[in-house]
């Protein structure tokens, strides 16, 4: 049993508690794209996690959790985020954290090159996490990059290192004229993070297909949403990896198996950090409230995200990307504070009324087009049963599942991991 979890809208929809509740089900959690550019939070009896890089299962003991061959990892922040669970008691050792020997490093050249650009944009700048992400990826396609199993030959390794820092330093100095990088501080990285590693390091696409032919269920666990996807999203402003759902058997390892079932987590209304454009924004107070009601700042980075009322458009786009089988609808808690609710329901783009998510080019002169409906404004953070929602709260979901013709099978009400309402 495949399944994947991914998000529909700009990612923060609450991937990581939807993980942290279902993984219950599975013998296996895997990342299989991005790096720790974004944070999944999850809340349960153990405490509050912020994790970036490892899955959201291994805050359970019986699971198995997979870094795939898609991601970038930062070896230093992994080391870090290891050292902050164990002193919270997570158990974390080979037999239930593999990484993948196809992992690609990101390296602290890639955070230095990510700083440096975006301070050379200025006002121009994308909004970049600053976590070496976008440089990281880019090494990759050039295969000037580091990968995982590397670690286990450092005589070619450290070979490479020569050549590939004499390349670096042609954009690092010649570039933007900073002070050059040293061999030595590279060898010295992978001695001081790589060496631990080592023992984590697998082949998991055969692991994966051995546990697979087990009949062990695995869950793919995305990490930002469908419209950061970097060939599908609002590109350029998007991540420089593939967060859809079609990815994960790729990225985690095992292109040969087929998804059985893909979850959508969408966010009952929207959010976004960083740059580029976001049709339904709310502005001045409008915005304040709902990202006061939300707490929305972000996990990895602490920035405040831009908020709006649900979009139709941007979801039904989202949900078509993830292949969505079914959908969760995350913090529908959080809409409580209204009366009436809005939602953007088309785009005007030119005096014309568009449904269809258009070429993210145009989308600056998209204007959101809302319809209000009546809101339930008393606290629904309590309910467990379909039966206790109030029926304007029903309707909300009814709605949005006509709207983005999609089948909603869980609503999330609050942040903890049973804060959740089965509709199905
Ligand atoms: P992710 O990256 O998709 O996992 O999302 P984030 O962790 O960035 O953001 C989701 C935030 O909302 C986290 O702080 C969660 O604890 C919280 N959260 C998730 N679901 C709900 C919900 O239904 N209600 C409320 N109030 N908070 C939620």
């Amino acid at each position: 049993m495949l399944t994947s979890i991914c998000g529909i809208n700009w990612g923060d929809e609450g991937k990581g508690k939807m993980v942290d509740l279902l993984s219950e089900e599975y013998d296996i959690v895997c990342r299989y794209q991005g790096g720790n550019n974004a944070g999944h939070t999850v809340i349960n009896e153990r405490g509050k996690f912020i994790l970036n890089l490892l899955p959201s299962g291994i805050l359970r003991e019986e699971v198995v959790n997979v870094l795939g061959a898609g991601m970038v990892v930062d070896i230093k922040h992994l080391a870090e985020e290891m050292g902050r669970l164990r002193e919270k008691g997570v158990k974390i050792s080979p037999q239930n954290l593999k990484i993948s020997d196809k992992a690609v490093i990101t390296m602290p050249y890639h955070v230095l090159l990510d700083c440096l650009e975006e301070e050379r944009l200025a006002d121009k700048k994308f909004g970049s996490t600053r976590r070496g992400i976008a440089p990281v990826y880019a090494d990759k396609f050039m295969k000037k990059a580091f990968r995982m199993g590397e670690l286990f030959n450092t005589e070619l390794l450290y070979a490479r290192a020569k050549e590939i820092v004499e390349w670096k330093n042609l954009t690092v100095v010649g570039g933007y004229d900073h002070a050059p990088i040293s061999v030595e501080e590279v060898v010295e990285y992978f001695k001081t993070y790589g060496e631990p590693l080592k023992e984590y390091i697998c082949d998991t696409g055969l692991y994966l297909n051995e546990a697979n032919k087990a009949g062990k269920k695995i869950m793919f666990e995305a990490q930002l949403g469908a419209l950061r996807d970097i060939d599908y999203g609002i590109y350029p402003y998007t991540s420089s990896s593939s967060t859809i759902a079609a990815y994960a058997p790729i990225g985690a390892g095992v292109p040969n198996l087929k998804l059985d079932k893909s979850i959508g987590v969408m966010k009952a209304y929207s959010t976004c950090v960083g740059e580029g454009p976001f049709t339904a924004e709310y502005f001045g107070e409008k915005a304040e409230e709902l990202r006061a009601a939300g707490g929305e700042y972000g996990a990895a980075t602490g920035r405040p995200r831009r908020v709006g009322p649900f979009d139709v458009v941007a979801s039904s786009y989202g949900i078509r990307c993830q292949g969505a089988d079914e959908v969760v609808l995350t913090k529908l808690d959080i809409l409580s504070v209204y009366e009436e609710i809005e939602v953007c329901v088309a785009y005007e783009l030119d005096g014309e009324i568009i449904h269809e998510f258009p070429y993210p080019d145009v989308l600056n002169r998209c204007k959101p087009v809302l319809e209000t409906v009546k809101g339930w404004h008393c606290d629904i953070s309590k309910c467990r049963n379909k039966e206790e929602l109030p029926q304007e709260a029903l309707d909300y979901i009814a709605f949005i599942e006509k709207a983005c013709e999609c089948n909603i099978t869980y609503v999330a009400v609050g942040a903890e991991r049973d804060a959740v309402v089965k509709l199905k």
